[in-house]
């Protein structure tokens, strides 16, 4: 029976059997980055509870998660971006932080309204970003309106959200969830939290938001994921609709970001699509997911990355770009009969699919 590492804090709570394989995937990859310079930047627009935003996102490296080195989750690739020996100091960060800003006086106009930052990993734990950085960070953007950060649910508390809160910036969480079903998560996904703890961190939330006052917001952005591996598009949907219900009925939680799953390498949906074992979720599925929980009581919002290509969310090439820019078009007006100005005769192949696929034969199509 494998053993993630002694040192990796989530011992026993994952399940052997993927992380020995997911470990095994992932050691095929050899990369190496630079601890001065973010993953990832880049500006857009973004739908937040007070309309729609200028946003500056920010992939900070901050050594990976810890998750991932365990072996992690079955669709996740990120890990290959982190740098090795896993942890960056502050002056390092602080650095990365500096390039996102430089790269924002380039190439907009005025500073974004709402800041995003994700670490491929989790914010909020302090082996990833301390305190210290965590402040420095939150006083760098103090003028800014909100700001989101990621991070798991165990690592969600009052205190470290008033960090950001105590300057008067809204402060969403945004927690990688994928889904409301715990079977699902567990065994689909490889994430070892229940959706009890993702409960917790929204009731932390709430509490922070209650401290702030009236001017100022906390909140919990529930990201789930639309098709993980071995579920079929059916499944896939039904466990989509019911998960962002659940997430709209929590206390404290109020955007649900669905990301439809694309394959990315070294990852077991990698191995799996290699294998013609995975197909990603077609843009129909987001389509119908939106347009069916347009009334939820919260904002549901997706940006499926990589749509069109085999490897991302596709329907039949024809119609990939048309479907997205009304997926796109939903995302900020909220308004499902968006979806009704899109069709294609792939429409037909998609019901078939939702049908006749089961998790024996799946997927049915490419
Ligand atoms: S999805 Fe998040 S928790 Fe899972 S391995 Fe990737 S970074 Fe870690
Ligand atoms: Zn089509």
């Amino acid at each position: 029976m494998s053993k993630p590492t002694p040192d990796v804090y989530e011992q026993g709570k994952g399940m052997d059997a993927h992380n020995q394989a997911m470990r095994e995937i992932r050691s095929r990859k050899e990369a190496s980055y630079d601890p001065h310079e973010p993953t990832r930047v880049w500006l857009d627009e973004d739908n937040t509870p007070d309309g729609v935003k200028t946003s500056l996102t920010i992939i900070l490296n901050t050594g990976g998660c810890r998750w991932a080195r365990a072996g992690g989750c079955t669709m996740c690739g990120y890990v290959a971006e982190s740098v090795d020996g896993g942890s960056v100091s502050h002056e390092a960060l602080m650095d990365q932080i500096d390039v996102c800003l430089a790269h924002e006086a380039e190439n907009a106009d005025d500073p974004a309204a709402l800041i995003k930052i994700y670490t491929s990993g989790s914010f909020l734990d302090e082996r990833e970003v301390s305190a210290e950085s965590r402040r420095a960070i939150a006083d760098t953007f103090a003028d800014r309106d909100r700001m989101v950060v990621e991070s798991l649910p165990d690592f969600v508390d009052r205190e470290k959200i008033a960090d950001f809160t105590q300057h008067g910036l809204d402060t969403d969480v945004a927690i990688g969830l994928e889904t409301a079903t715990d079977r699902v998560r567990h065994d689909c996904v490889n994430k070892y939290f229940d959706f009890a703890d993702f409960e917790a961190a929204c009731a932390e939330a709430a509490a922070a938001d209650e401290d702030a006052g009236t001017d100022t917001a906390a909140g919990i952005k529930a990201y789930l994921l639309l098709k993980p591996p071995f579920l079929t598009e059916s499944e896939a949907v039904d466990d989509m609709i019911s998960s962002i219900e659940r997430c709209a009925a929590v206390e404290g939680c109020h955007t649900v970001s669905m990301n439809p799953c694309n394959v990315q390498r070294y990852t077991m949906v990698d191995d799996l699509y290699f294998e013609d074992g995975y197909r990603p979720p077609w843009l129909w599925s987001v389509a119908h997911v939106l347009a069916e929980t347009a009334d939820t009581d919260a904002i549901v919002v997706s940006d499926p990355v990589g749509h069109g290509s085999d490897r991302g969310p596709h329907n039949c090439q024809e119609c990939d770009d048309l479907v997205q820019k009304a997926i796109k078009d939903f995302d900020l007006r909220q308004d499902p009969t968006v979806f009704e100005q899109v069709s294609c005769d792939c429409e037909l192949t998609w019901e078939t699919v939702i049908e006749r696929e089961r998790s024996f034969n799946q997927p049915l199509t490419r």
